[in-house]
């Protein structure tokens, strides 16, 4: 038997793990690590509520573990899995545990934010990452056990109207929708979302989706797109002023991006002068009380605030222009614009963190992170910032090796690719490390009895509970609360 420690729950850690259940032909005893009680990953804390069925992923995770776990799971199975919650891998766990396993696999995800980089980004009240936002309606528990931020009270969002996102991918999108259907009781009253911030965010009424390049380079895929346009059931109106859709080359566009472009132009139209059934289904009221906009080829370069209260009042951006080499460059000879708002949210991408960052640093295991703090890896195994040669037993997947993009499924197709990987390795390994019992690992990686660790089955317990509590679920915001609930 040889032992595999995976570190983070989410879609990479669960299919990673899944994917070597069933294709390893050598028995394997695996153990995947969760810094919160709880599992899942973004799958819980990242995909927007309303997209239920993208959560489907966790109907196959939890079969597989109730399969697998020792001990109720199947004894005759050759492969043995447990689930050790609320414990955080850092640099000095991950050294022990490399010492123990056979192989551990870097999984953890992409846990910071990319930066704008401009004054005001760190120091203004009302300036947010999405991750920090999405965080917030997603109930995550970091968040809940701080004391609450001053921009999460419902006395801050009184006056908040204008919001402004930079960025325009999936995740900027998805905050958009929630921003302006937050006051539409229908629309959340069968999902998960944190009703204190839907609550809160209830007065905003006009959303700009700022970009850097173009409409044709916007990063949005067409599915979430359409579901902006059809929030005009709702009143809610989208625009993209046709200045940026003069210069499209129709000729070059691929099947999702004719369509896309079929799109703007019908849902623009007045509802009865559109002549595709397909942008008729639902019927606008007659007066529209919410509205977003996208806007491209601007640059931030300056957040500004009312000194009185250190808030956001605007945002200064340069107009830019495509250069001789086609790059997107600042036009100098125009100058810049201010525009009003009362939020900003800067969507950019989730950025990973080194884990010999986390911890005392007693023992560093020389990982090369590059890029946007991603391990560097060779076929997923991972490189040593000493001699950049692959480091043995040490793999990664999932976001913290391909960094912030992709979906799950691109998640999971990453995750088996270093499924496999992981099995060639071990097959020409030697050592094997029998570490069975849960009480054998913890003691050897968790160095004080400070520590509560959760298993499966405290959370499928605590998993009962939410769903008690809601439909689908209310989720405990406190990581106190759940450990309450599960009885540690
Ligand atoms: C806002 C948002 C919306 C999205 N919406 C969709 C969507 O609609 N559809 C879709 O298909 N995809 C969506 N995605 C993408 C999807 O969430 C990712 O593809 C996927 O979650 C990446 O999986 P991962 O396991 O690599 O990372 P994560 O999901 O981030 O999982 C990492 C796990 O590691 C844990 N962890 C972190 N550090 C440690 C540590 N030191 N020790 C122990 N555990 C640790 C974390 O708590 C987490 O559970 C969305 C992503 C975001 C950010």
């Amino acid at each position: 038997m040889k032992s595999i420690s995976i570190i983070g729950s989410g879609p990479s850690g669960f299919y990673t793990a899944y994917h070597l259940l069933k294709k390893s032909p050598i028995p394997l005893n695996i153990t995947l690590w969760e810094k919160f009680p709880v599992p899942f990953g973004l799958s819980r804390y990242g995909v927007a509520p309303d997209h239920p069925e993208v959560k489907n992923c966790e109907e196959t995770f939890t079969q597989f573990a109730n399969a697998y776990t020792i001990p109720s799971g199947s004894n005759n199975l050759m492969h043995k899995f447990q689930f050790i919650g609320n414990v955080q891998i850092d640099s000095e766990k991950l050294f022990k545990l490399r010492s123990i396993q056979d192989c551990v696999i870097l999984s953890y995800g992409c846990n910071n934010d990319k930066k704008l980089g401009i004054p005001g980004e760190n120091d203004t009240l009302g300036v947010v990452s999405s991750r920090q936002f999405v965080n917030w309606y997603n109930s995550y528990p970091e968040n809940a056990c701080a004391t609450p931020e001053q921009w999460k009270g419902s006395d801050f969002w009184k006056n908040v109207k204008n919001v402004a996102i930079i960025g325009n991918g999936n995740v900027a999108l998805d905050i958009c929708r929630v921003l302006l259907t937050s006051n539409i009781k229908q629309y959340w009253q069968n999902t998960d979302i944190n009703q204190a911030s839907t609550e809160a965010i209830k007065h905003v009424s006009n959303v700009k989706i700022i970009g850097r390049r173009g409409y044709e380079q916007s990063k949005f895929t067409n599915k979430e797109f359409r579901e902006l346009w059809e929030l005009e059931k709702y009143g809610i109106k989208g625009n993209i002023d046709s200045k940026y859709l003069s210069n499209v080359d129709e000729s070059k566009l691929d099947r999702a991006g004719t369509r896309r472009l079929e799109m703007v132009k019908e849902y623009m139209k007045p509802f009865d002068q559109r002549t595709k059934k397909n942008y008729k289904k639902f019927k606008p009221p007659s007066t529209f009380t919410k509205f977003w906009e996208f806007d491209y080829m601007k640059t931030p370069v300056k957040i500004n605030k009312d000194a009185r209260n250190n808030r956001i009042s605007s945002i200064t951006l340069a107009i830019n222009k495509v250069n001789e080499m086609n790059k997107f460059v600042i036009d100098n000879s125009k100058p810049c614009i201010d525009y009003p708002i009362d939020f900003l949210i800067t969507s950019l991408g989730y950025k990973g963190v080194n884990i010999d960052e986390l911890g005392c640093q007693k023992h560093l295991n020389n990982i090369k992170f590059a890029g946007d703090h991603l391990a560097t890896n060779r076929e997923g195994q991972v490189l040593s910032s000493v001699d950049n040669k692959p480091i043995p037993g040490l793999f990664a997947s999932g976001w913290i090796k391909t960094g912030s993009k992709g979906v799950i499924v691109s998640t999971m197709i990453d995750s088996f690719t270093v499924g496999d990987e992981v099995i060639k390795y071990l097959q020409c390994s030697a050592t094997s490390n029998q570490q069975a019992s849960i009480i054998d690992l913890q003691n050897t990686v968790l160095d004080s009895t400070n520590y509560k660790p959760t298993t499966w089955f405290d959370w499928l317990k605590l998993d009962a509970y939410e769903k008690k509590l809601g439909n689908p679920r209310r989720k405990i915001i406190n990581i106190a609360d759940m450990l309450k609930i599960i009885g540690k």
